[in-house]
């Protein structure tokens, strides 16, 4: 059958999205199922496609199409075009097959002109509403169709109600509109060189060949380019009979939902306005009613709406958002559409819905969106609060705080001994700071990105952080920071959103987290779906145990260094650093020693058999000691007033230390197993605490098998290496104990050569873990530390990259390494168990790559392991999809 370029919205063969745009195929949806649309036609995609073809011009057989359409139209409703005596009056409204919210053209009440509006005044008894509604129209269409400024408009009334003294647009009269409209015509005429055309023929078009034109405009290509939705889509063209709820006290328009959207509870909500047009209740001039008392108002349209959103519901087995117009007591359904939620409402809808079998679990699990969970694990900020922001940085770690301003972590934590709220504020962090970060409710930094350390410290314990907020400019010594002319002291009150990296002057009301029963639930459902594990990374017992609370099945990364940084260590490993002979070293490693051994009897403890991967020290030994400047001035200091002091000599010493360990590419420099190579006896300590605790935890009868992990190689020696100097370390104690241990012996891959080597590397590993954070920084050869702040933010909001990488992997070129990486490896051993470690393990989208390309699991922030579970849940369901699909189409 021959395809049409134009539907009726009840037309039998009118069908899908992708043909009649998103709102096109709701519309005629809900035509299909009885619902009280006002009548109209979609045009279709394919004729905006048919549009560009032809060079921008509606073809013959469109422009045919549309004449007989608006004919049923006409003939459905009783009104004519054009007729004075009795005007249609219809909307024009783009709609594209994705939704592009805002991004194209919308027009009402065409249809009006100087004769029409007279009729409409007759019709309706009411000429101020008819006069209100034709200004309205050639402001709309001056905008929209004729690139006039609308702010033109605007000003024009405001100037006129200046000069009358009207306090708002009701206060006006008939007879005040048609002064307007007059002017509002000079407008137009002035500004598009054209007359307002009368002929509601030429109106139509003209709007249609606009609506067409706005799917190429600036906005819309941006979007679109932003949200990967592809340019040939084109989009519908909706022309729908207007109805009007500002015709009286019997009218009225509002918003409902067919669940509470904020909590999930089973209940219509919403709002409604009598006596008004929809723009009127988004504008907030008046304040609507809440839908109850549309049941007393109104008893039968409200029983209607109620009854209609039960039918909605069902029919799209999803809450519904549903906007309606009632015109003189007639009800009519404009738009419905799946609600948006908060992720407690989201959450309680699945499960509810499951009970109430409208779908199964796995359908529960896909509505759940998991970078909503976040607002379930930490404060959020209140939706409804009306502050400006002040600045925003990246948003590093969610939660959201109030607290006095500090820059100094000793202060910070002296403060909050004393029941403070404290928000550390620093140009960025260092291990020396963790204290600091501990007791503080969050942390800013302008410098750093999402990998950073005060990032990836503040996530581990769940704390909200902001960082690379380079706006702010920080001054240490006069302690206060500045945005702009804006100067904030310390001590003045901040409040910060780490979940959008917002940050607020004062304090602003916050909603308290909530782990419920329902949510555990789904939980249970994901993991019995999920085909790939959720571990965590957990450097700590403390870790280790709210880890397992939030159900992750292991640790896929426990970073040694943050056992070093405890403030009772810190001067340990600093000595250890700073030893001058053999000797000095050994003894302070020994100090580190059984320190470090505690730590992994409890952790081992706690874990009760699962697995636990353990990384050896990776960072820059620079790192555990003080900052050079603060160092710098210290010294100077002293100079002054203690020149013979031993505290000079001390810290003098200590300059001398960070100046040799000094590097112009820190992360390009000693660090990884490196610092394992020419430092082995660190390395060797820490093998030594692994199997001595293990040692003593299996003689409790507990199972222990640790996978040691040799962090940033490059070449399959050093691994080789690294290897035997744990293997060594193993037998020396396995003789000593008199047992055997099982454990493995595996790396990262972190560094394009090792991915690319991967095979050879493999001959020396029992595991891969890919590292994506170093991975994305070492192919992309963008800095971790300080590329989020400098560029990539640009770079992101002018489409050059789509997403962040440090945060969303990038599937095309550091993916492709992952990739190639886990081949090459199982080409050596085909039994090879590989991971991922990097932030990315906690990402959605990057989940269900790493399920894709088949790796075993993925570790991720304790607090970001909830959020985890669903998405490990979800891509297994994908993929099944994906199967059943391949399967159907063979
Ligand atoms: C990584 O590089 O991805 C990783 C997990 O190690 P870190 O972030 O500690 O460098
Ligand atoms: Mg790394």
């Amino acid at each position: 059958m021959e395809k049409n370029f134009v539907y009726m919205f009840d037309h039998p063969e009118a069908k899908g999205k992708e043909m009649l745009g998103g709102k096109g195929a709701n519309l005629t949806e809900m035509t299909r199922i009885g619902l009280p649309v006002p009548y109209g036609f979609t045009i279709t995609t394919a004729a905006c496609n048919d549009y560009y073809d032809a060079g921008k011009k509606i073809s013959p057989e469109v422009e045919n199409e549309v004449t007989a359409s608006l004919k049923t139209l006409e003939e459905n409703t009783g009104k004519r075009l054009g007729d004075p005596r009795n005007p249609l009056l219809v909307s024009v409204r783009s709609g594209a097959v994705h939704s592009m919210p805002g991004m194209m053209d919308t027009v009402l009440n065409l249809g009006m002109n100087d004769e029409t509006v007279k009729g409409i005044a007759e019709l309706t008894e009411n000429p101020r509403f008819s006069y209100d509604s034709y200004r309205r129209f050639i402001q709309m269409f001056g905008d929209v169709v004729l690139g006039v400024d609308s702010s033109l408009y605007e000003k024009r009334l405001e100037d006129f109600r200046n000069h009358y003294g009207y306090k708002s647009d009701v206060e006006l009269t008939a007879e005040d509109w048609i002064e307007i409209i007059e002017t509002y015509k000079d407008i137009t005429q002035t500004e598009a060189g054209l007359t307002f055309p009368q002929n509601p023929k030429e109106q139509l078009f003209l709007t249609i060949n606009a609506v067409f034109d706005s799917w190429n405009n600036k906005r819309a290509v941006t979007y679109r380019k932003l949200h990967d939705i592809p340019g040939h889509l084109g989009t519908a063209v909706n022309i729908q009979s207007m109805v009007f709820g500002n015709m009286g006290d019997h009218s009225g328009t509002g918003v409902a939902f067919t669940r509470n959207p904020s909590t999930g509870e089973s209940e219509l909500y919403g709002e409604y306005l009598i006596n008004a047009q929809g723009e009127d209740v988004v504008a907030g001039i008046r304040t609507p009613q809440p839908i109850v008392d549309l049941a007393k108002e109104m008893p039968e349209v409200y029983q209607q709406l109620a009854e209609t959103s039960q039918l909605l519901e069902n029919h799209y087995g999803d809450m519904q958002d549903i906007e309606f117009t009632v015109e003189h007591g007639n009800l009519f359904m404009l738009q419905t559409r799946n609600g948006k939620r908060t992720a407690q409402a989201a959450v309680r809808i699945a499960v509810d819905m499951v009970k109430e079998g409208i779908m199964s679990e796995q359908e529960a699990l896909l509505r759940v969106d998991p970078d909503q969970i976040d607002q379930l694990l930490h404060n959020h900020i209140d939706p409804e609060h009306k502050q400006q922001k002040l600045v925003s940085g990246l948003p590093a770690s969610p939660g959201a705080a109030t607290g006095q301003v500090v820059f100094d972590a000793d202060e910070v934590e002296l403060l909050a001994n004393e029941g403070k709220d404290v928000i550390l504020v620093r140009p960025e962090t260092t291990p020396e700071d963790i204290h600091g970060i501990v007791a503080s409710k969050a942390t800013v930094t302008t410098r750093g990105g999402m990998t950073s350390h005060a990032a990836v410290v503040a996530r581990g314990m769940g704390k909200a952080c902001i960082c690379g907020c380079e706006a702010m400019k920080i001054d240490l010594e006069a302690e206060y920071f500045t945005v702009g002319d804006t100067v904030v002291n310390k001590g003045d009150i901040i409040t910060i959103d780490g979940a959008s990296g917002e940050i607020f002057l004062g304090e602003i009301p916050m909603i308290a987290p909530e782990l419920s029963d329902i949510f555990q639930l789904l939980l249970t459902w994901a993991d019995e779906e999920a085909d790939l594990d959720v571990r965590t990374n957990a450097d700590t017992p403390e870790d280790v145990r709210k880890a397992l609370e939030f159900g992750a099945a292991g640790i896929g990364l426990c970073r040694t260094e943050h056992m070093f940084m405890a403030p009772d260590r810190i001067p340990a490993v600093q000595k250890m650093i700073l030893a001058e002979t053999d000797e000095e070293r050994q003894k302070a490693l020994e100090r580190l020693l059984p320190m470090q051994q505690q730590d992994f009897e409890r952790m081992f403890e706690t874990l009760q058999g699962r697995p636990i991967n353990i990384r050896l020290l990776d960072p820059p030994l620079h790192e555990f000691l003080p900052n050079k400047e603060e160092l710098l001035v210290e010294v100077t200091r002293l100079q002054l007033t203690a020149p013979e002091s031993e505290e000079l000599k001390e810290k003098e010493n200590i300059l001398r230390n960070v100046r040799l360990l000094e590097e112009s590419n820190p992360m390009l420099g000693l660090r990884g197993c490196r610092l394992g190579m020419l430092h082995p006896e660190i390395y060797e300590m820490q093998l030594t605490a692994i199997f001595q605790a293990m040692s003593g935890v299996m003689r409790k009868g507990i199972d222990v098998t640790p996978e040691i992990m040799i962090p940033l190689v490059s070449t399959v020696d050093e691994l080789k290496v690294m290897r035997q100097l744990a293997i060594d370390v193993a037998q020396k104690i396995e003789e000593k104990s008199h047992q055997t241990f099982t454990y493995l012996v595996g790396t990262m891959i972190e560094t394009p050569r090792a991915a690319l080597t991967a095979n050879r590397v493999a001959e020396e590993a029992d595991f891969f873990s890919f590292g994506t954070n170093d991975l994305t920084q070492m192919t992309f050869g963008f800095s971790r530390d300080d590329a989020e702040g400098k560029f990539l933010q640009h770079y992101v909001e002018h489409g050059i990259l789509p997403k962040n990488p440090f945060m969303t992997l990038d599937q095309e070129g550091v993916g492709k390494l992952v990739e190639s990486g886990i081949a090459l490896g199982k080409s050596t051993k085909p039994g090879l168990k590989t991971g991922i470690c990097g932030e990315h393990g906690g990402e959605k989208s990057s989940i269900q790559f790493c399920y894709d390309a088949g790796l075993d699991y993925v570790s991720c922030s304790p607090f970001r392991v909830p959020a985890a579970r669903l998405a490990a849940a979800q891509a297994t369901i994908h993929k099944q999809k994906q199967k059943k699909k391949a399967l159907m189409h063979h």
